[in-house]
């Protein structure tokens, strides 16, 4: 038995296993993918079952170093959602001869990984994408590559990383396995829903040319960031964090995955080698290292991580902290993330045909709260 929907994360562990090739990872009616088993064709192998991280969840490292870190590559690390890391371990890995796989959007702005031996690649990979992705296709391809003894970094959700161990079932000296602190993983139906809609209204239709969720042009910290949007007709969407209601939606909890309420990858060990986030907090524990630019924290949990780290490190200013320091101003780090109250309400209103825009203004701020709000806002002068 696969796990009941709650639990099941979508790795696809399962999917990428079966020898019968007869699991499909298909949407449900809130655009998150869930195993399909074609029973016809099943032979009860029960490969799904063993594979499968929800159930039989990988050994996590027992000790890890912890440091804050920002890429020296002025360029690089502005483009970084936090300081950098990925994108030096990417190129340590090509320069290798390697593989890179990690998460991009494609001709259709959806999230997905893909496999790339081509620094080219990289710029696309850069950047958190707020959507789940599809990451089990790339899984095949990366066992060959291992088995042929090729370098592969993999970066993915804390979830996918333990379905892509899962997967290949034994250690790989060439593999480089990297996940991150994750919040949770938003609906791929409401992101593309909310960017339809963005595009109607900000540029009449016009295709979508990039996409930054965490650009830094106003700032790197947690509160001062902003979404990005560049269309093909020059039209630009430019709007604080706080303010852009897809991302107000993601941090309130309001259309994560299920299984993002019962997170069962927390923790500072992990089955991966290296950890990245962002070092929120920074700016308390040493102002004189923070500068808004991005500072991304790397967790140390193996050997494998510490000659990774150690072969980019000249690249990157560092400071030394502690896992208790990394997780106080970062509670994704220990903690999943429960969903909003008004997330039933909110699924059931968007199968109803409701525009998602208004509909995650009105179960963030309901009559009573915009009422306040107003008033606040009336005796401010605002
Ligand atoms: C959904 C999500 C939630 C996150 N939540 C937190 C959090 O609560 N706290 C925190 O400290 N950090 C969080 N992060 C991680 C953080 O935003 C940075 O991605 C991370 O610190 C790496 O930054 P960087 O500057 O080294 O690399 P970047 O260049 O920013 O690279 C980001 C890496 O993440 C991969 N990636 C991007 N989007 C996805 C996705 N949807 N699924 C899988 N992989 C993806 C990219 O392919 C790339 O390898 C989250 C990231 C994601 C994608």
């Amino acid at each position: 038995m696969l796990p009941e929907k709650a639990r099941c994360t979508g790795c696809g562990a399962c999917a990428a296993a079966c020898p019968q090739n007869c699991i499909a990872m298909t949407a449900d009616a809130e655009g998150f993918r869930y195993p399909q088993i074609d029973a016809d064709r099943c032979i009860s192998c029960g490969m799904c079952e063993a594979v499968c991280p929800a159930d039989h969840a990988p050994a996590v490292s027992q000790e890890t170093s912890v440091l804050a870190a920002q890429n020296r590559d002025e360029a690089v690390r502005g483009q970084s959602s936090s300081g950098g890391v990925f994108t030096a371990l990417a190129r340590q890995v090509l320069s290798e001869d390697g593989l890179v796989c990690a998460a991009v959007y494609d001709e259709a702005h959806r999230v997905t990984h893909v496999v790339t031996g081509r620094p080219e690649e990289l710029g696309r990979m850069r950047g958190a994408k707020y959507a789940q992705s599809a990451a089990e296709p790339c899984f095949p391809e990366l066992r060959d590559a291992l088995k042929k003894g090729r370098s592969v970094l993999f970066v993915g959700t804390p979830c996918q990383t333990a379905g892509l161990d899962r997967f290949l079932g034994r250690k790989y000296e060439s593999l480089l396995l990297v996940d991150m602190i994750c919040h949770g993983v938003p609906s791929p139906l409401v992101w593309e829903k909310y960017l339809a809609e963005r595009r109607r209204t900000d540029a009449a239709g016009a295709a979508v040319r990039d996409i930054d969720l965490r650009n830094k042009e106003t700032g790197w910290s947690r509160y001062a960031y902003s979404v990005k949007i560049g269309y093909e007709d020059g039209s630009q969407y430019r709007m604080h964090q706080a303010q852009d209601p897809f991302l107000r939606g993601f941090v309130q909890n309001l259309y994560l995955r299920p299984s993002c309420a019962q997170c069962g990858f927390k923790g500072i060990g992990r089955c991966s080698d290296l950890t990245l986030g962002d070092g929120w907090g920074i700016w308390d524990i040493a102002p004189e290292f923070d500068d808004d630019k991005g500072t991304s924290l790397v967790l140390i949990h193996t050997e494998a991580g510490r000659r990774a780290w150690d072969a980019v490190a000249p690249g990157f200013r560092t400071y030394p902290l502690t896992a208790e320091q990394a997780a106080a101003q970062n509670p994704s780090a220990l903690r999943s993330s429960p969903a909003h109250p008004e997330r039933e309400r909110f699924f059931a209103s968007l199968e109803a045909g409701a525009p998602v825009t208004e509909t995650i203004r009105q179960c963030l701020d309901p009559p009573e709260k915009r009422g306040l709000l107003q008033r606040i806002r009336g005796k401010l002068g605002f």
